[in-house]
């Protein structure tokens, strides 16, 4: 059984990654300080933090400064996921640990989310076709919605362009600059 994911790229008081997937009638969600690595050796740290609503998947946009989360929340991947062996992603998860793979526009192949402590979980790259010493981060960080930068989407919706610019790489901040 397919159902959604989307990771959310979030530049409020620290960049992360909210990673969220579709289980039941909500998402679970985890909070990726360094986001997803392509590469199998690259344990990345999730932090569970509270489900959100399904709607909130399509959310991109600027949560106002004072409120829970506030700053610039970018569509960074999103597409379909499907648990291994079709196990039951809620049994799974009360387990702590999730195995699956993800059709995304970014992230494809075979994926694990694996629980080390209360809240403290790792996401793993699968040994596949997929995995690679790319940094996906760095070399793709534009929105799969809009194509747009942080610092681009904190522009056109209000929000604190230089806060956000500190999410974006670097050297997509020159061409920004250069293209003015
Ligand atoms: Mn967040």
């Amino acid at each position: 059984m397919r159902r959604s994911f989307v990771i959310q790229k979030h530049r409020a008081s620290a960049l992360h990654y909210d990673f969220r997937l579709e289980i039941g009638d909500a998402m679970p969600s985890w909070a990726v300080p360094k986001g997803p690595s392509l590469d199998p050796s690259q344990k990345r740290l999730a932090m569970q933090v509270e489900d959100h609503p399904l709607e909130y998947a399509g959310f991109e946009g600027v949560i106002p400064e004072g409120e829970y989360g506030g700053g610039t929340v970018m569509i960074w991947d999103e597409g379909t996921y499907e648990m291994l062996d079709d196990v039951d992603p809620a049994v799974a998860l009360k387990k702590g640990e999730l195995r699956f793979t993800l059709d995304g526009r970014k992230l494809k192949g075979r994926w694990t989310l694996v629980r080390t402590g209360p809240q403290k979980w790792l996401l793993i790259k699968g040994r596949d076709a997929d995995a690679d010493t790319t940094d996906v981060t760095a070399a793709q960080p534009r929105s799969v919605r809009t194509k747009r930068l942080l610092a681009e989407i904190a522009r056109d919706e209000g929000g604190d362009v230089e806060k956000a610019a500190t999410g974006d790489p670097a050297v997509s901040k020159t061409s920004r600059t250069a293209k003015r």
